[in-house]
This record gives structure tokens, sequence and C-alpha cells, in this order.
């Protein structure tokens, strides 16, 4: 896998300070993204263990909230199990940290489906979030004044407790 950017002491994609990855790849090729050099899964640097050192790092100060996942797209299947293998440490160094994710696919009718990948691999990626912020880009449905999203049809979902009720649950700050 590759990554495209890095933000520390990131305040504008969660609650709190976050630090915040940006993943390369990302095949939903939405009108109006705002990170289109992204798509390419080869574009910018590899994710290596350093990179993970790096961003445990970090992570460790109080004032650090969690970690957010972005891109591209964190749940392409050639991206998920480097985000697992990753989100293992975050959770065995910080299990109090929060982790966020953002994913232009659906919760329910893709993720939800194992169609994306060995669903061994998306069970526990989902096993390490709070909240999922799902849905693509709608350039339409564009609103600047929404907290976390930038169109009105994304949703923030309150991953634990949809998994636990079997429905969406949505989050609630
Ligand atoms: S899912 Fe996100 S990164 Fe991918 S094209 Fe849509 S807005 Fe861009």
């Amino acid at each position: 896998m590759h990554y495209a950017t890095i933000k520390n002491n990131d305040i504008a994609n969660g609650p709190g300070i976050r630090v915040s990855l940006f993943v390369s790849g990302c095949t939903h090729r939405c009108p109006g993204c705002f990170n289109e050099e992204a798509w390419d899964f080869q574009y910018g640097q590899p994710f290596t263990q350093k990179t993970m050192d790096d961003l445990l790092e970090m992570l460790a100060p109080n004032y650090i909230k969690g970690l957010t996942l972005l891109g591209g797209e964190p749940f392409e299947p050639q991206n998920q199990p480097h985000i697992v293998e990753f989100l293992r440490q975050v959770k065995s160094v910080y299990p109090n940290k929060s982790i966020w994710a953002f994913s232009g696919y659906l919760f329910d009718k893709d993720i939800l489906t194992g169609r994306l990948g060995p669903w061994e691999i998306t069970e526990e990626f989902l096993s390490y979030l709070d909240v999922l912020v799902d849905g693509p880009f709608i350039q339409e449905k564009k609103d600047l004044t929404l907290r976390f999203r930038g169109s009105s049809n994304q949703r923030l979902i309150n991953v634990p407790a949809s998994l636990k009720s079997g429905d969406v649950v949505l989050w609630e700050d």
C-alpha cells in the first residue's frame, strides 16, 4: 500500500485533535473529489513499518484523541490488509484512542456484504472502528455546513452499536 498524506494535529476529520492517514488508491472516481491524485494506488509514499512507527509516535500525546483513515479508499480490498495490520498495532498500544474511517462504499450494501475481499479481514477492520463516514461524495449534495462530511448523503455511523444491533446506528457527539 501507498499513502498520500499524513496530517498530525488534524481537527477537521473527527472529534478532537487527531492524526489522519490518507491512503492511496480509490476506484470510486466521484466528480468533484477533493483528493483526485490519490486515486492512483501507487501515488505517494510506500506504507512501511517505519511509517507505522512514526504514526504510533504521533498518536502518543494525551491530547491526541485518535486516528482517522481517509483516502483514497481505506476499504479497497488491496488496502484493507495493510490497514488492519496497522490498526492491530494501534489498538494494542492505545486501546482508548478512537478510530474513524471514511469510505466511499456503503456500510450496509457494500462493506457488510463481504464483497470487498476476504470477510475475515473486513470483519477485523470493522472491529477496530468507532465511527465510519460512509458513501461517495456527491457534488449535487455538497454542503459545507455539515460536520465531518462533504455531502448530505454521507452518514456518520456508530460502528460498534451498528454491529451489535444489526441495523445502521448513527453516531451522535
Ligand atoms: S471516495 Fe473519496 S477519495 Fe474516492 S473519489 Fe470519492 S471523494 Fe475521492
